[in-house]
């Protein structure tokens, strides 16, 4: 046996023969032209028909994967009929006279060039997709049509499958991807989770020729490939594999059924993400939208403070990929355990309980203005929320209104358009909130509990504190009182409530929950299709 370690992109256990994608490797011949227009025409030809069989893969995605899966096709059409791009190849083939496969070619190098040393890893991922549409482009004008069709079952192997190679593939014929080289925010990862096919990268000697036909086992879970695995290998995996199987499927009914409770209560079942590429998993596991973007993360990510323009280009994709859906954008959460250096923040003796969150944000005005003007120049792209965390007042509350009206204001002398709506709620996290939630219900469109600070600062233990830990009670009485007490102050102004701390995924705790009126949950994706089961199966009628 030989056991390869990669990283799995996509959890699943899979048993099947292992098939190596050899892609032709025959390099594109240069060739001198006395007719150069000819080629020109020829090029052209092939971008046509190469844009139709993108036109046909993005409808095909479409279906299968969802229509935020199949953008990827639409990228690679406006790529395809990018000027630049198209001017580069016409001029190659006009000025040295070359046959037009070989100037795609020379193009296709140098776009890919330029887009991998990009510093954006987005970007950088790009030089895949320019390879890809060059490649289809070159395979047209050889014809060269049939690309990656297979026949049997078997675990595919390859040193990397573009994103139209991966969705091209009948998806029944795949039981795993194992590739030498790729990412995990790559589209093929995305794509794989998507279709909920086990995947490794970063798979290191799969792509030996002795390993082509042999059986193997595939972990998606821990990036383990098992190349003719020994007996008790097969037994403890076959086990693996039936848990997953049996969970999965089960699960997988509950796509497309309403989260709704036995009495017929609709619960808005919401994710949490940090990062736009989240936005997948939120797709693949059903939610209706997110209950909490952690923002903060944007700053945490680099080493100096985002522009607004920078922070405006992630809120808008996300609104763009949130598909009419609900996103509720939590503002800056920086303090205590999370911390970057840039914010030069002075040391404090008790930093949970010190300038964090909306209090950093209402000490620096300009770094909180510069992200709302971010996030309302993006609500014109999608249905965004914002949210403020740490509040205790009623005046915090008021000032932050006061300072979203100014940028408003300033948006509108600019005349840069944006949702002039756009709901405003506040994180339900410290016990001051709870107690004053009724005065603070008149003010916002919602609430969202964030229990595990609210759990923290009732209690007094320091959630980061593992000694403390076996204090702590996340049910204690005082925590749900508190919740029960916010969720009625909100129903009383005609407000919703919801919880995005860790007790949301709690699955002994959704009755308790739903029984208290709570409107909305908001957990990790893969926890939402167990939460949308045990919600259907709750009748809070009889709690
Ligand atoms: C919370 O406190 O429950 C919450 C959701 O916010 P965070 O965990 O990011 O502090
Ligand atoms: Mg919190």
């Amino acid at each position: 046996m030989i056991i390869i370690k990669g990283k799995g992109v996509c959890g699943g256990v899979a048993f099947g023969k292992l098939e190596l994608l050899m892609k032709d490797t025959n390099p594109v011949m240069r060739i001198r032209v006395d007719d150069p227009q000819k080629e020109v025409k020829r090029f052209e030809y092939a971008v046509d028909r190469a844009l139709s069989q993108l036109k046909r893969l993005y409808e095909k995605a479409t279906a299968e994967v969802g229509e935020e899966n199949a953008m990827i096709f639409e990228i690679h059409k406006m790529m395809l009929e990018d000027r630049d791009y198209l001017d580069s190849v016409i001029s190659n083939i006009t000025t040295q006279k070359l046959n037009a496969e070989s100037a795609v070619a020379i193009t296709s190098d140098s776009f890919a060039e330029m887009f991998s040393t990009m510093d954006d890893s987005y970007m950088q991922a790009r030089a895949a997709d320019v390879r890809d549409i060059s490649e289809r482009v070159i395979d047209l004008l050889t014809e060269k049509e049939q690309r990656t069709e297979k026949s049997e079952t078997s675990v595919i192997a390859a040193v990397d499958l573009a994103p139209s190679e991966t969705v091209q593939m009948d998806k029944n014929k795949i039981l795993a991807f194992v590739t030498e080289k790729g990412s995990g925010n790559s589209h093929t990862a995305i794509l794989a989770r998507t279709m909920n096919i086990p995947a490794v990268i970063s798979a290191d000697g799969i792509m030996n020729p002795s390993n082509d036909g042999k059986d193997v086992i595939v972990d998606g879970f821990t990036g383990e490939i098992y190349i003719q695995p020994d007996m008790e290998t097969v037994l403890k995996m076959q086990e693996k594999k039936q848990k997953n199987d049996e969970q999965r499927e089960l699960l997988e009914k509950l796509k497309g059924v309403k989260p709704v409770t036995k009495d017929g209560k609709e619960i808005l079942l919401y994710a949490n993400i940090g990062s736009v590429e989240d936005m997948s998993a939120v797709y693949a596991n059903d939610g209706m939208g997110v209950g909490l973007f952690r923002s903060e993360f944007i700053y945490l990510e680099r080493n100096t403070f985002p522009t607004e323009d920078e922070q405006f280009a992630i809120y808008k994709d996300v609104a763009r990929k949130s598909l009419g859906k609900r996103v509720i954008i939590r503002t800056l959460d920086i303090g205590a355990d999370k911390n970057a250096d840039y914010f030069k923040m002075p040391k404090e003796e008790n930093p949970a309980m010190g300038v964090r969150a909306i209090r950093l944000c209402l000490n620096s005005p300009d770094i909180f203005r510069t992200q709302l003007r971010a996030i309302y120049r993006a609500s014109a792209f999608g249905n965004l929320a914002i949210m403020f965390p740490m509040i205790i007042s009623l005046e915090e509350v008021k000032r932050v209104k006061e300072l979203v009206a100014e940028v408003k204001t300033e948006l509108k002398k600019e005349h840069i358009s944006f949702n002039e709506n756009m709901e405003l709620g506040i994180m339900i996290e410290t016990p001051a909130a709870a107690i004053i939630s009724d005065i603070l219900a008149k003010e916002v469109d919602f609430f969202s509990i964030g229990t595990n600070d609210l759990t923290q600062y009732t209690l007094a233990i320091d959630r980061q504190n593992a000694g403390a830990e076996v204090f702590c009670n996340p049910h204690h009485t005082a925590i749900l009182r508190l919740i029960k007490t916010v969720v009625e102050n909100s129903h009383k102004e005609g407000i919703w409530t919801g919880i995005c701390g860790e007790l949301a995924g709690d699955l002994s705790m959704t009755e308790t929950l739903l029984a208290m009126g709570v409107d909305e949950l908001s957990v990790t994706p893969s926890l939402l299709l167990p939460l949308k089961q045990k919600i259907i199966n709750t009748d809070i009628s009889k709690l």
